[in-house]
């Protein structure tokens, strides 16, 4: 199957009345024939429903497309993308456990990793995601090496390959955030990530019309005792000990379920992302072309030939860059009058979505971050992000 098919058939609606797409089952409690039932639902030794914020048919259809899609053997979504990377990190660290982090993450991730202190959790940053700045960070606390595949908005790639390596042969999982490049442009599993979560905000629904995001698990990674005591009592779940731990323990009671309108919405977006992403991809190599050839603008994009990256996207992504890029103006005055200047571009604080979007990052994202923060992650005063969409490129082309 291609990818635009395995979409559409990949994980088949499996509804009694024939139903195209999954029906929203809009309720929060299941009823059952007899107590007999509802003690077998609870206890896993019966299928069915029992309450939505443990489980929904709207919401479980999402997650079987979204791990066929990624070669998963299962998937959890959560009400957010940050709390799909919350829980993807909780459900296998305590205090006194350490994580190695791209500095460059999403400002909102680190955040996270700031708020995680005050449990005894802490994050070793490092300017880039490559074998040889993880390796002399590893210690006997290390438990997870935490990235983005493309950094949003640094827009560096990670080489998944030579990263997982280092994390294996240390016995530590290699967890990917890989919202910014989409199933369209790589499946992290088959390079030897362990986890991957998405915002599926952003280009799995594609609309901008629901918050949402996704937890996905290769089953492949072997959790040791030693290192991953709190898994002693999932052993009996095999390679699924990751998603029981999961499901039964931390996103259950921290109540992070996604709303099964938001699944039924990231649902249907998902069926054309090969075809968004498609176009995207296109628009946004046509529109760096183009804006890297006007005096006093540097464009970031990691598709062109001009980037540090060309080599790994055409490895990795099969030449495809992806939906982002970033422009440095001159000047922060010179940045705001380009924004403003725009005729079809929205300003808004969103990427993956069919319109084109545009922001000021260090005025808004990065807004709270230190001066170190930012430039660790590419923002600068004259930054501007632009997510590209699905307009016409002539449309685009006179975005300057
Ligand atoms: C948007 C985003 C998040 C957070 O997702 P929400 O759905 O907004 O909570 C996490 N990681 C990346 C790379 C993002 O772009």
């Amino acid at each position: 199957m291609g990818f635009n098919t395995s979409l559409l058939h990949g994980a088949a609606v499996n509804d009694k009345f024939g139903a195209t797409q999954p029906p929203i089952y809009q309720v929060s409690a299941f009823s059952h024939d007899s107590a007999e039932t509802l003690e077998k639902v609870f206890a896993n030794r019966s299928p069915g429903f029992s309450y939505s914020r443990i489980g929904n048919p709207t919401v479980d259809s999402f997650e079987k497309r979204i791990a066929a899609l990624e070669g998963g053997i299962g998937a959890v979504a959560c009400s957010s993308g940050m709390s799909a990377v919350t829980m993807a990190l909780l459900n296998i660290l305590k205090a006194g456990d350490e994580v190695i982090a791209g500095a460059g993450l999403f400002g909102g991730t680190i955040e996270l990793f700031a708020d995680l202190k005050q449990f005894g959790i802490t994050a070793r940053f490092v300017d880039e995601v490559t074998a040889e700045c993880i390796e002399p960070l590893i210690n006997e606390r290390t438990r997870a090496v935490f990235t983005e595949l493309i950094g949003n908005p640094k827009l560096d790639v990670v080489d998944i390959k030579s990263v997982s390596e280092v994390c294996h042969a240390n016995g530590i999982p290699l967890l990917i955030d890989s919202t910014t490049a989409t199933p369209y442009l790589v499946r992290p599993f088959e390079h030897g990530a362990d986890i991957v979560v998405h915002s599926a905000s952003k280009y799995i629904n594609g609309g901008g019309n629901s918050i949402a995001g996704i937890i996905i698990d290769s089953g492949k990674f072997k959790w040791d005792s030693e290192k991953f005591p709190a898994f002693d009592g999932y052993k009996i779940f095999g390679k699924f000990a990751y998603l029981a731990k999961l499901r039964n323990g931390f996103w259950r009671n921290a109540g992070a379920c996604i709303s099964p309108f938001n699944a039924y919405m990231c649902s249907v977006g998902l069926e054309t992302l090969g075809l968004r992403m498609e176009r995207i991809c296109c628009n946004a190599k046509a529109l760096a072309e183009h804006l890297q050839t006007l005096d006093g603008v540097t464009v970031n994009y990691p598709a062109l030939e001009a980037s540090p990256y060309h080599g790994l996207v055409q490895s990795q992504f099969g030449g495809r860059g992806g939906g982002i890029l970033t422009i440095r103006a001159g000047s922060r005055e010179k940045a705001f009058r380009l924004i403003n200047s725009l005729k079809y571009a929205l300003i808004a604080t969103n990427i993956g979505d069919i319109r084109t979007l545009v922001i000021h990052t260090a005025s808004t994202i990065y807004l709270h971050a230190t001066d170190e923060q930012r430039e660790k992650a590419g923002v600068y005063d004259d930054t501007i992000r632009v997510s590209v969409g699905i307009e016409d490129i002539n449309d685009l082309n006179p975005f300057i």
